[in-house]
């Protein structure tokens, strides 16, 4: 694989999302990469493989194909891919030990904060939930506590949009010894690249954006550190939550337009955060993109675009909880679900749906919370649609 420098000079990023991880089939000529769906491949002699293939929870090629890409947009030596972005995060957690800590985002994804919560720490891992958006509190809970291994940090966060400064993160969390991981769900390798900025792993929801069309559930990995690639390698193999060969289809075919879906999706977000902020019922919006965000010179520093999610609260005077529960049953372009990052747009509660599971925890979020994931229908469109869900629910 080439040295990731070059590859930048190579091609800018629009360009290695269209090609990243595809070649030719040298047989066939096929422009696109097969859904490979043999679970054995036919060896020369006892122990001698053809092409590297034995067995396909060991590895694949359409797997490859995809593990390439992903290695290629986020700048890494290694791509690693996973059944699901849970999947994924469970495997960088096999590279801890019983004992150890992890200090987390205190408004980290609410399955991520469920896995380590109820199921790590059964295993003698303890998470820490940290506001790494402070740097202060960060390195206190480092200078706290000896046995801290890793650091988790989401940016931007879920749901409030808060901004963490990677590389600051990186330069303290490596002085204690420690790997920084970086959930780049929300921003994508098309407005921030972590690798670059000095994190030790990506990890993606591929399920989001990557894929981009709500069809598909999967997750993926990324390092430039060959130690690190081949203890996760040998445990994707080893605990075997492997995607299908399908599924890393569907991913790849969704990357080959993430910059487009990506600059579009921002671009109305950006135009929706400002519209929502004139308007009296809203209480406070959230959106790396507006002036008045409180990190914007560190979003100008470290992302390309502000992203395509915005968050913002009903005002208490306005109706407070209950409207904003009302204003999210009655859109009609926005659909009422879970999950983000597709081409629709969708609308939710996270107090009473992503993030239930983090009621009465450090990680609860305000009730009056509506969050947006905006997609690429006419912004025109998605403005009226929410103009009217105000007005269908005004008393
Ligand atoms: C959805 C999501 C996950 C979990 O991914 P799945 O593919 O649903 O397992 C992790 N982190 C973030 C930020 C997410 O949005």
């Amino acid at each position: 694989m080439p040295d990731p420098k070059d590859r930048e000079r190579i091609d800018r990023f629009e360009t290695r999302t269209v090609h990243a991880g595809a070649e030719p089939d040298p047989a066939t000529g096929a422009v696109i990469p097969a859904i490979e769906m043999s679970t054995t491949f036919k060896q020369n002699a006892v122990g001698e493989l053809r092409e590297g293939y034995d067995y396909a929870r060991t590895d694949n090629p359409t797997r490859r194909a995809l593990e390439a890409a992903i290695a290629d947009l986020e700048t890494g030596q290694h791509g690693i891919a996973y059944a699901s972005g849970m999947a994924a995060t469970q495997n960088v957690l096999y590279l801890l030990d019983p004992g150890d800590a992890i200090l987390i985002s205190d408004d980290v994804y609410g399955g991520t904060w469920r896995l380590a919560d109820r199921v790590w720490r059964r295993y003698g891992i303890e998470p820490i939930p940290v506001d790494l958006s402070d740097l202060d509190a960060l390195a206190r809970a480092l200078a706290d506590n000896e046995t801290v291994r890793l650091v988790w940090v989401e940016t931007p966060t879920n749901p409030l949009l808060k901004i963490v400064d990677i590389s600051a993160v990186v330069r303290l969390a490596a002085g204690r010894g420690a790997l920084t991981v970086v959930d780049n769900t929300f921003a994508t390798p098309f407005l921030q690249r972590p690798l670059e900025l000095g994190a030790d792993i990506v990890l993606h929801s591929a399920t989001k954006y990557l894929g981009g069309h709500s069809d598909v559930v999967g997750g993926v990995l990324a390092t430039r550190r060959d130690d690190l690639a081949e203890r996760l390698r040998f445990n994707q193999n080893a605990a075997g939550a492997v995607p299908s060969p399908f599924d890393c289809w569907l991913v790849l075919r969704g990357l080959r337009t993430l910059a487009l879906r990506m600059e579009r999706a921002s671009a109305s977000a950006a135009l929706l955060a400002a519209w929502l902020g004139g308007r009296g019922e809203v209480d406070r919006v959230r959106y790396p993109g507006l002036p008045e965000h409180p990190d914007r010179d560190l979003v100008r520093r470290q992302m390309h675009l502000p992203g395509a999610m915005v968050s913002f609260e009903v005002a208490e005077a306005a109706g407070g909880a209950a409207r904003a529960r009302a204003i999210a049953g009655c859109t009609r372009l926005f659909t009422l679900a879970e999950s983000l990052g597709a081409v629709e747009s969708l609308i939710e509660v996270p107090a009473g749906m992503t993030h239930q599971s983090v009621a009465e925890t450090p990680l609860a979020v305000p009730a009056a919370l509506i969050r947006l994931s905006v997609g690429i229908e006419s912004v025109d469109d998605l403005v009226a649609d929410l103009d009217a869900a105000f007005a269908a629910t005004s008393a």
